[in-house]
Order: structure tokens, then sequence, then C-alpha cells
């Protein structure tokens, strides 16, 4: 019999996010218990409850927060979501998420997240509007060009972000307010390859970490049966990506439901399927099948695009993919983690897998402050660089760590993974920041 999991199990994201980070601060030395307790935990966190003229002419109050996990390496960098599930735990593991992301992908940023909680689909375009400019303004110099800077997340698309945009704008006129948020439309200062950066980011890595040899039994991306959980941004546009790489899409899902054809699914007509009637669910040429079962399905490489907590010790170990890309924020508990460990499925953690989003998101800041437009081909080349380059620092950090394994550090332990490679080298990036600006005064 299998022995327990060690890892408790949760599905409150920012306890995964703590011990994630554990397991990741057993491999470094030298840094203060004072210090640790810092990068832990949110520098700040804001709440905010503001009235809403509704269309039927009621007011309704709304609650909204934006957590600053970090500012150690540059201004806050993260998402606002709009749903009516958010919470202040998920948007403080969220914005954790966001420093270490931005630290393995050696952007100038720290970790930031917001969210309001609403229901977007019962919401007309101008109470959004209202929402997002009353909350804007509640924030007030909280956000900004050099503090904090938000981007699209669950919900909230190019539009929103040009409201946000157009909203601080007029609370500091005359000044170059576009770097203030990304993810905004081209027109006002987006930048080219936003949309696909996230799940192109996930591709390049993917490349890489194959080209490395980091996964037994999976060389190169030519024929790897691919299963994709979600198929919004990340899923739909990853899907087609890993499909014109040479891969074989096998199974795909949406909220409703999933789809699975062993010959192969066309990534394109499925997202034209969609487009026309809201899912892929009922796509002709595919077997109908849960999303329980796109999780499990016999795959090379399994893509949860979705929802966090999706593979949790209930199901980790019906997981048949030889390799996990996390597109998704979280997808993987904890203790599911420690599960696919020991069955050798290795994990390409979300920190580096979807970091082509705020890679790109970065590139459209440094446009906007510099009144720049750049070609499609300079994002693309300059993301597959970005991304590559952590990539091969994560596998050699990897190897480092397992050399010291072998040499007795933290025996008896489970041995270092990619996710634990990465978290070190963030926050080693993070703590050498702080030791070097020293604490204040
Ligand atoms: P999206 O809203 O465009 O798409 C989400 C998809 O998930 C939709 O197809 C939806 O139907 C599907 N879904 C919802 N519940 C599901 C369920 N129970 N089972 C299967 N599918 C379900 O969102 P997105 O932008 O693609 O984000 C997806 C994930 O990727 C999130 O975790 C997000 O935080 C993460 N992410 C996105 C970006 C980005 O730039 N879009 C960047 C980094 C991380």
């Amino acid at each position: 019999m299998d022995a327990p999991v060690r890892t408790p199990e949760s599905l409150d994201l920012f306890v995964n996010a703590t011990q994630q980070f554990e397991r990741a601060q057993a491999w470094i030395d030298g840094i203060k218990d004072g210090i640790i307790n810092f990068l832990i935990n949110p520098k700040r966190t804001i709440h905010v409850r503001f009235p809403v003229r509704m269309d039927d002419g009621s007011i309704q109050n709304f609650h909204g927060f934006r957590v600053l996990h970090s500012d150690v390496r540059g201004p806050g960098k993260g998402g606002i979501r709009y749903h009516p599930d958010v919470t202040e735990a998920e948007v403080t593991a969220l914005a954790a998420f966001m420093t270490w992301k931005t630290a393995v992908v050696n952007i100038p940023y720290g970790g930031g997240k917001g969210g309001v909680v609403c229901d977007p689909k019962k919401l007309s375009r101008d109470e959004l509007r209202g929402i997002t400019r009353r909350f804007v303004a509640e924030l007030g110099d909280n956000i900004g060009p050099y503090t904090d800077v938000p981007a699209p997340d669950v919900y909230t698309n190019a539009q929103t972000m040009a409201w946000i945009y157009d909203t601080f704008n007029q609370l500091h006129p005359g000044e170059n307010n576009l770097a203030v948020v990304t993810g905004k439309p081209l027109e006002i200062g987006g930048s080219l390859g936003r949309d696909e950066a996230t799940a192109r980011g996930s591709w390049y890595a993917t490349e890489q970490l194959l080209r490395r040899g980091a996964v037994p039994g999976l060389e190169s991306l030519e024929g790897a049966r691919v299963a994709v959980q979600g198929y919004g941004n990340a899923g739909s546009i990853a899907a087609r990506l890993f499909n014109d790489a040479g891969a074989v899409v096998v199974a795909v899902s949406d909220s409703r439901g999933g789809i699975s054809n062993d010959e192969g699914l066309d990534p394109r007509a499925v997202l034209a399927h969609k487009e026309e009637t809201g899912s892929v669910v009922g796509y002709p040429g595919a077997m109908p099948i849960s999303n329980e079962d796109v999780l499990a399905h016999d795959c090379d490489i399994l893509i949860p695009a979705a929802l966090e907590c999706q593979v949790r010790v209930d199901n980790a170990n019906d997981v048949k993919a030889k390799l996990i890309v996390e597109d998704a924020n979280g997808p993987l508990t904890a203790a599911a983690d420690e599960i696919l460990q020991r069955r050798n499925v290795v994990v390409l953690p979300d920190i580096l897998a979807n970091a082509g989003g705020v890679v790109v998101s970065y590139f459209e800041w440094v446009q906007n402050l510099e009144n720049q437009q750049w070609d499609l081909e300079k994002v693309e080349k300059r993301l597959k660089k970005k991304m590559c380059q952590a990539v091969d620092e994560t596998v050699d950090r990897l190897t480092e760590l397992q050399e010291r394994f072998k040499g007795g550090v933290n025996k008896g332990k489970s041995g270092p993974t990619l996710r634990d490679a990465a978290l070190v080298s963030a926050i080693k990036r993070v703590a050498t920041v702080v030791m070097q600006r020293d604490i204040w005064p």
C-alpha cells in the first residue's frame, strides 16, 4: 500500500501557496526568520465597499480587494478578477504567486492581485463600467504606474482595462498614465501579442523543457497527445499552438463538460463551435466525456487551464500524463503535487508555465513609458528568450538541488521538484534585494 500523503490537503489557495513556500524554503539557508515572514505575507491588503447605481434605479453595494503582496523588486503587478466567489484568501494567494512569477522570469515587478465580488454574467455593460470606475476611484493612489499595476484576470478584459485607465487618467490629468494598467486595447497602448502571451509562453516553456530532457519518455511535441481543461484564453490558444507544433489534441473541456477524439481534435474548429454554441460540448466527431475524464484522459501532456485545486488527493492517482503544464494558477493542491512526484509525473509549475502573460504585460508597460509600439515579431522573440532563459535556470537549479539531496540535504524528505526549483530561485532573488536594500530606517 502507498505511504500516506505527508502534506495535509487544503482547498484554500493561500494554505497551498504557504505549503509550497515552506517546501522550497527547506532548500534555502542564510535568510533570517524575520525576512522569511516578510516574504510570505502580503505587504498591504485593501478592502473597499462602494455603492453603484444599477440599471433598474436601485443601489447595490460591492466589496473589492487589492492585495500588494510585494513591491521589493518593483511595483506590484497582477490581475483584477470579477467573480462571485472572490475571497481575500484567494486574492492573497494569487498575489503571492505573482511575486514569485515575476521573480522567476526576472522582470522588475513585485506581486499584486485584486478582485470584486460580483457576478459579471448578471451585470450589464453600464453596471460593469460603474463598478470598475468606482473601484478604481476607491483604490486611489494605491494603484499607479510605479506603485501597483493591474491587468485582466477571470471575467475582466481589455474593455475593463480601458475603463481603469480612463478613470485613473481623469484623476491624474496632464500625465502619461497609460502604464497604470496592462492588457489594454491596442488603440490605447495595448501591446501586440498580449492576447496569446500566456499560452504562447507555456508552449515555448514546454518545448524548452523537453529539449532539456527534463521529462522522461517525452523528447518533443511531435505526436505528443495533449488534453486541455478549460477552453478560454489560456486553454484554447494553448491547444492551437501545441497542435501547430505537431502535438495531437485528444481531449478538451469547458465549464459545461468535455469532448475527446483519440485521432485528434481540430482546435480551431472546436473554438469556432464554442463561439457559435457557447461550449465545446456537442462538437461533431468527438465523444462526450466529463470534466473529470479530461484530467484522467490517456495522454502525454495535461494542461489545466481553468480553475484552482482541480487535481487533488482524490484524483491525482488517475492522471495518466507524463507532464502537467499549469496554465491555470494553482490547479494542483500541494498534497496532489506530492502524489504526482511519487508517480514521476513532471509538473511545469504555474509561476513558470503561465508567466508569458505577465512578461508581455511588462513589455506593454515599457512601451507605454516610452510611448513606443513594438511589432509582433519583437514581442514574440523577446517572450521566447525570457521563457527559455527561465526554464534553463529552473532546470539547472533542479540539478543543483538534486545533487544536494544526494549529498544528504533534506534527508528523509521527498526530493526536489521543478516547482521547488522555480520557487527557490524566485525566493532567493527577492530575498537578495531585501538584503541589498536593507531594512528601513
Ligand atoms: P477564461 O475565462 O478565458 O477561460 C476559462 C475557461 O475555463 C473557460 O473555457 C471556462 O468555460 C472553463 N471552465 C470554467 N470552469 C470549468 C470547469 N469546472 N471545468 C473545466 N473548464 C472550466 O480564463 P483564462 O484567462 O483562460 O484563465 C484560465 C486560467 O489561467 C486561470 O486560472 C487564470 O488565472 C490563468 N491565467 C490566465 C492568464 C491570461 O493571461 N489569460 C495568465 C496567467 C494565468
